[in-house]
């Protein structure tokens, strides 16, 4: 504020919240060009990938138009913590190059948060949470069109005991309302699944249900999707709180027309609900074979879901065993020598960041005693 115009001052400024910006600042005059800056596409992603891996030791198989492709929606920053991942990863197995599985690891990590292994489920949790996860990706994988399953897995990350990873082929900017009703009934797949084999309903599927209701609200009230309600927006919800701005949320439709939306809404998650119970009821061989499949091996890709649905048997899990073999070893060797580099990750890329639990070597099932371990 009080600039004469003549003085030829350029004033640059950035924010994260542009939803609260004072409307005075927006006026014509004061910021004459707005620049958006949103996450990269796939060739920003790829020429990011290249600045950061600059220094980075990469094996020759490393593609960066392959990893490029792989990680829809990460930002700047997710792709910088992506290479540091992977180069820590490579350290932990002794290698003196970062190959393609070391990005592999990286990116579940990335994109599932810590694994936490010290958490110790009982068998009846492990047991739901494999049903639960196995009934996402089952119905994700039932229908066509949703988004790919990346990986499922039991082992407890951040604040879930289990989690479906699905990526975007693309880089998405728009949702069709098929692909919402799809992902409506994707959400609702864990649920269904507990209730039609373990015939009991858990705290698990909270989270699920929180995120189909805001999409059904949404849906109705700002997208226009509901047939009966056609393309109305009703309540603001998108505003955000700030200075003078109505402290209470404002309402612009009537008592009766609330009852109707809180029906519509009923009605897209209800759909969701009856079209997973069906997909799951009418594929229940396939259901049981990844519920156990995630109970042996604790994660499964998307390529040994589609062996599991196609009736074959997966390929035994020999190059993994090693690979921790191979950790468990080195891990070893360092306690021996009193190594003074953590073995165990640093906090870098914990996403949550709440817990800062020492991480246990990978090993291939969580022990039921562990021998306390110093603080490196
Ligand atoms: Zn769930």
């Amino acid at each position: 504020d009080g600039f004469e115009s003549n003085e030829g001052v350029i004033l640059i400024a950035a924010t994260n919240r542009p939803d609260v910006l004072d409307p005075a600042l927006l006026r014509p005059g004061r910021f004459d060009r707005q620049v958006v800056v949103p996450t990269p596409d796939v060739r920003g992603r790829k020429r990011i990938l290249g600045v950061h891996t600059r220094k980075s030791p990469l094996a020759e198989e490393v593609d960066l138009d392959v990893l490029a492709r792989g990680t829809p929606g990460f930002s700047g920053a997710d792709l910088e913590n992506l290479v540091n991942e992977a180069a820590l990863h490579a350290a932990k197995m002794g290698k003196d190059h970062v190959n393609m599985t070391d990005f592999e690891e990286a990116k579940d990590k990335v994109l599932m948060g810590k694994e936490r292994r010290s958490i110790i489920l009982s068998d009846e949790e492990k047991k739901t949470t494999a049903y639960h996860e196995a009934g996402h990706a089952l119905v994700a994988k039932l229908i066509p069109g949703t988004d790919p399953v990346h990986k499922v897995t039991i082992i407890p990350r951040g604040m879930a005991l289990g989690l479906t990873q699905q990526l975007p082929v693309d880089d998405r900017h728009n949702y069709s309302r098929t692909y919402l009703e799809n992902t409506l009934a994707m959400f609702f797949g864990g649920r269904v699944a507990e209730e039609l084999v373990l015939n009991q309903l858990t705290t698990g599927a909270s989270n699920d249900i929180q995120r189909a209701t805001k999409m059904a609200r949404n849906m109705v009230c700002q997208w226009g999707m509901s047939d009966k309600f056609g393309p109305m927006s009703y309540g603001d919800d998108g505003q955000q709180v700030f200075l003078g701005r109505d402290f209470m949320q404002h309402k612009d439709y009537s008592d009766d027309t609330a009852r109707l939306i809180d029906a519509e809404i009923r009605r897209f998650v209800d759909d969701g609900y009856q079209r997973a119970k069906k997909l799951l009821t009418e594929n229940m061989d396939s259901l049981h074979k990844i519920a156990e499949a995630l109970l042996e091996r604790e994660s499964l890709s998307g390529t040994e879901i589609d062996l599991l649905m196609q009736g074959e048997t997966l390929p035994p899990q020999v190059e993994e065993g090693s690979v921790r073999r191979a950790a468990k070893a080195y891990e070893d060797m360092s306690r021996k020598f009193g190594d003074t580099h953590p073995v165990a990750d640093s906090a870098v890329g914990d996403a949550t960041g709440e817990f800062k639990l020492e991480e246990a070597p990978p090993e291939p099932k969580p022990l039921a005693k562990k021998p306390p371990r110093d603080e490196e």
